[in-house]
């Protein structure tokens, strides 16, 4: 997930946009974005701006209670939100934001090969289950045997 982060951050991601700009499309073919249809399907319309890609953000904000204001790209995303935003953001980005990339890449894929539409919110509870399980693995089990000592709670 992190390489994949790296490569949408580097432009190196094969939307539409990308594949038509590497002539891997014929001539006249849809470049538009699978979920609105209006757009064309560029990594930071995909990843950002696009109001599927939207909600799943704001949810995902507003569960960790952090107001945001949609970036121009990608990369200001990532950008800021690693350098300037405070612990609580840093802590939000390195766990939830290349887990949210890479599954908003995998509804893409599903949409795109498959035909299967993915529910936005259906894709935030993917994103929070996927986050919460690779969380246990680093610092929850510390808060939750914490939680637990402090209410005298067998694990
Ligand atoms: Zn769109």
């Amino acid at each position: 997930m992190a390489i994949f982060h790296w490569l949408v951050i580097q432009g190196g991601v094969p939307v539409k946009e990308v594949l038509s700009y590497r002539r891997c499309l014929r001539p006249g073919s849809d470049d538009k974005c699978g979920w609105c249809g209006i757009h064309v399907e560029s990594i930071d319309h995909l990843f950002l701006h696009c109001s599927w890609s939207h909600h799943i953000w704001s949810a995902l904000f507003n569960w960790w209670n952090v107001s945001w204001i949609i970036p121009s790209s990608m990369l200001e995303f990532s950008s800021d939100w690693i350098n300037g935003m405070g612990i609580k953001a840093a802590n939000f980005w390195s766990l939830i934001g290349p887990v949210t990339i890479w599954a908003i890449w995998l509804a893409r894929n599903e949409l795109v090969f498959n035909g299967v539409y993915s529910c936005w919110a259906a894709t935030v509870s993917r994103i929070k289950l996927k986050v919460f399980n690779g969380s246990l693995t680093r610092k929850s089990v510390r808060v939750i045997n914490f939680i637990c000592g402090a209410f005298n709670l067998g694990v």
